[in-house]
């Protein structure tokens, strides 16, 4: 964390809570942050495309941000399952998760298509949260860095220094994510101030030092405050424990 960089919380639903539940979940979450200042933490919320008109409708006038958990690069067309950046826009979302590992590994996403999605974003004025990171094999072997460098620089290719400092990139360990097992400070520290200075290699230092890098992988209470606590980890991306209102809560503050 680095009082230059407001950390940002933002809660991946997945495909969890329909839309009547994902209000019940808003309700709570509204409850928990009464008597919280806005400053403190930028906290966005990612529910399933069929809640975020409903979601949206209940944020009104709160601090929480809205996020969706894909978007598709082009503006509209025979593209069956997919959402356009414009459709999002009008919903009032800000933020749009692109690349997850769940996305990579289940439905083929690639560096590619990521970098694609997130211009998109970009293009209507939805910030990107691009999400990188390793799978257990590839650690084990050694090739975390590699694997992080290709997402980093293949994912943000052609970014002016402008879109780069409207993305927000989340270091997810894939082995982290959902298992409960939980990147030690000290790993997720490393890679996060490596991927600083892959930015800093591509952009410059400045951009660099702007740019949010959350942590994700099985973030909870318990780990928060002493992931948050390093130098480049400027937030978290919550999976599991943002389906709660007070485990979420308690998680981001
Ligand atoms: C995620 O889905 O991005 C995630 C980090 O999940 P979890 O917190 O459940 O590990």
């Amino acid at each position: 964390m680095n009082s230059n960089r407001k950390p940002i919380i933002a809660g991946n639903w997945k495909m969890y809570k329909t839309a009547a539940e994902a209000l019940a979940l808003i309700n709570g979450l509204k409850g928990e942050l009464v008597g919280v200042r806005d400053s403190d933490v930028e906290a966005v919320v990612c529910p399933p495309f069929t809640a975020l008109y409903a979601v949206s409708t209940l944020l009104q006038g709160s601090s929480i941000q809205l996020g969706s958990q894909n978007v598709h690069w082009e503006k509209e067309g025979a593209f069956t399952g997919e959402i356009a950046a414009s459709m999002l826009k009008e919903l009032g979302v800000r933020y749009a998760i692109v690349g997850h590992s769940e996305r990579r590994q289940f439905f083929g996403e690639t560096n590619e298509g990521v970098n694609k999605r997130a211009r998109a974003a970009l293009a209507s004025g939805i910030r990107p949260i691009v999400c990188v990171g390793e799978m257990l094999a590839q650690r084990e072997a050694g090739q975390t860095e590699a694997v992080v460098r290709d997402h980093v620089t293949d994912g943000l290719a052609g970014f002016t220094k402008d879109a780069m400092l409207e993305t927000v990139i989340a270091y997810e360990p894939v082995w982290a994510i959902g298992t409960g097992k939980t990147a030690t400070p000290t790993q997720a520290q490393e890679v996060h101030a490596f991927i600083r200075e892959l930015l800093a290699a591509m952009f410059d230092s400045s951009t660099a030092d702007k740019v949010r890098i959350q942590y994700g992988g099985s973030v909870k209470a318990a780990n928060a405050k002493e992931l948050l606590g390093q130098a480049d980890i400027d937030g978290a991306l919550v999976g599991g424990v943002s389906l709660d209102a007070k485990g979420f809560i308690k998680a981001a503050l």
